[in-house]
């Protein structure tokens, strides 16, 4: 015990960084950013970026975000100490079997995925052993912006990660992913996968669906730009999401099905019943509807 702490002493000391080398799959926002934190708060010597783009690649290495391009999979993960997948999720499957068959014995992998049991089942199904090195995350920050170029150091500060480790999950693994997403300034909160998918389809991907919807119902009409011109302050709040990558989202909702169909069911069977009190000129459920709801968001964003 003592001489583990003399240990860290030494490397604090020293001034080594946290993660020597780490290799992003994605360097989009997430990867992006995640990238810049470690490097802003000195916790990694060397990011190398994989990409589907190489103009993405080419910016985020003359931005400061990655140091080295890699063409190759499978060079690009030898000898890393942490390998980040921040890519759409439909890409989880091919990005693990690519890499499964090059992990050095001590590289952990991680991933900022928005849902939680597939990307598990995949890594659970590609990575084997390496599996108990596989930490299943989901840093809660973002924008509506994509790619290198929308990527920021501070996107992370005071805001939450969810973990959602596995049995299976060695602590070296987590502790190193935790520790490397606190250097960043999230808060590390633990959860069960099954809960992650059923919370974050109900306030993420549900409130995503009724935005895209918004503006593609308006879209539709055919005096579209007539009513666009039209709009003002509160179509604009509501619809901000619709400026989200339409691949990112197509992929969650395929990747968390069961959870996004429990979620519309439920909005539907509300949006119903307004629907009802509105058919009926039922003032009194009209308002008590939109009091309660009213206050309900007022006690939510209670200081
Ligand atoms: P992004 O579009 O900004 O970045 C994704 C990057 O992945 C792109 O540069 C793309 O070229 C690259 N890519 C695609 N396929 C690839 C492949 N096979 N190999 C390597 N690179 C590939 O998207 P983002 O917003 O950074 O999202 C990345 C992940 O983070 C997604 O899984 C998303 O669910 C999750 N996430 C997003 C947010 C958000 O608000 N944007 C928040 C939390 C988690």
């Amino acid at each position: 015990m003592k001489k583990k702490s003399s240990a860290k002493k030494t490397r604090a000391a020293r001034g080594r960084p946290l993660i020597g080398k780490l290799v992003v799959f994605g360097v989009g926002l997430i990867g992006g950013s995640f990238a810049l934190a470690l490097k802003k708060n000195r916790a990694v010597a060397h990011v190398v970026g994989v990409g589907r783009s190489r103009a993405n690649l080419l910016a985020a290495r003359r931005l400061g975000v990655i140091d080295e391009i890699a063409t190759d999979a499978a060079v690009a993960v030898k000898d890393a100490d942490l390998v980040l997948l921040a890519v759409p999720l439909g890409q989880t499957r091919a990005v693990l079997a690519q890499i499964a068959p090059h992990l050095a014995l001590h590289t952990v992998v991680s991933d900022a995925g928005s849902t939680k049991r597939d990307v598990i089942d995949s890594a659970r199904r590609q990575l084997g052993a390496a599996f108990a090195r596989f930490v299943p995350a989901h840093p809660i920050a973002g924008t509506e912006k994509s790619g290198a170029q929308a990527a920021f150091a501070e996107l992370f500060v005071e805001r939450n990660l969810i973990v959602t480790p596995e049995r299976e999950t060695s602590a070296r693994a987590l502790k190193l992913v935790t520790t490397a997403w606190k250097l960043a300034g999230m808060r590390v909160l633990t959860m069960d996968a099954a809960e992650h998918d059923r919370v974050f389809a109900l306030v993420s991907h549900l409130p995503h669906l009724l935005s895209f919807t918004a503006v593609g119902n308006i879209a539709g009409y055919p005096d579209a730009a007539k009513l666009f011109a039209q709009t003002g302050g509160g179509f604009r709040d509501l619809t901000r999401i619709a400026g989200s990558s339409p691949e990112m989202w197509r992929d969650i909702c395929i990747a968390n099905r069961d959870a996004i169909l429990d979620a519309l069911d439920g909005y539907l069977s509300d949006l119903e019943a307004v629907r009802g009190m509105v058919e009926a000129s039922d003032g009194a459920a009209l308002q008590l509807k939109f009091s309660t709801a009213r206050g309900a968001r007022a006690k939510w964003l209670k200081p």
